[in-house]
């Protein structure tokens, strides 16, 4: 019951009537076995999340046609790009372990069950179409792949509405957050080609920070990110947003000028 009515919370921007996924994307929504899974399946269809991360994506003009999958997957907690097969693949595993993390109602940093559920399914759909971006547009990446797919995934989503891109912070740094608590810190987290994810936490934070000190002001009031870092965030933002412009601009469907189109195009795909 839990479950069923936190999937149903999953997405609630999407319209009715909205334009079909670009035709270099495609999505398949593969219906669970597990009954416990339904929920999400139907949701997630209902909601047109892949499409909606989809149409965001199709902003870039792709070589080759990119599929988002959601399936079972045996137990597996885990979401990835694929370069194969250009495949986003999400499990229902993971997406019930975000639900089942959520909080009741809100958590006491304020973060709202809604939130918590649909930030980090986001967060994680946008991190491996980064991966995607990155193997199909041939970007050199310098550092390691994982914190620029981070990177890349915080910049577009800043990008998005004050209120969707305040969803996916919250829900994101909940999340993440949340994971640190669990994670054991040991030689293995050093080493995995992942930074932990209380780094994975204060890097959002400064991304947010660093797009918009006002907006986010209350990221640094509150003590979510030290005062020490939060104060090279800004630079932080623009590196990221110059690295973009350079190695992604070139591929987009829309001429960013000065970011505003860009901003206006992410929205409007992200609200389709
Ligand atoms: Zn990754």
């Amino acid at each position: 019951m839990a479950l069923a009515l936190a999937a149903s919370v999953l997405v609630s921007t999407g319209a009715a009537g909205a334009p079909p996924s670009p035709a270099h994307i495609r999505v398949v929504y593969a219906a669970p076995k597990s009954a416990a899974f339904r929920e999400i399946y139907h949701t997630m269809r209902q909601r047109r999340v892949l499409e909606r991360v989809g149409a965001i994506v199709g902003l870039v003009r792709l070589p080759t046609t990119l599929t988002y999958r959601l399936k079972e997957c045996a137990g597996e907690l885990n979401a990835w790009y694929a370069p194969e097969n250009r495949s986003v693949t999400v499990c229902y595993e993971l997406i019930d372990s975000i639900v089942r993390a959520a909080p009741r109602t809100r958590s006491p940093a304020g973060v709202t069950r809604q939130d918590a559920i649909r930030g980090p399914v986001f967060q994680i759909l946008l991190h491996e179409s980064s991966h995607a971006l990155f193997d199909l547009l041939d970007v050199p990446i310098l550092g390691r792949e994982e914190d620029a797919a981070d990177q890349v995934s915080s910049l577009i989503l800043l990008h998005l509405s004050p209120a969707d891109a305040h969803m996916v912070v919250m829900g994101g740094g909940y999340f993440f957050a949340t994971v640190a608590k669990e994670e054991p810190v040991d030689k293995g987290a050093f080493a995995d080609v992942h930074g932990l994810s209380w780094q994975r936490f204060y890097n959002l934070a400064c991304m947010a920070y660093g797009s918009d000190r006002r907006r986010y002001r209350m990221i640094v009031a509150k003590g979510y990110l030290p005062k020490d870092r939060a104060e090279g965030c800004g630079e932080e933002f623009r590196q990221v947003a110059f690295a973009f412009r350079k190695l992604i601009g070139p591929h987009l469907r829309v001429r960013p000028r000065g970011g505003e189109r860009l901003r206006r195009a992410f929205r409007s795909a992200f609200r389709s």
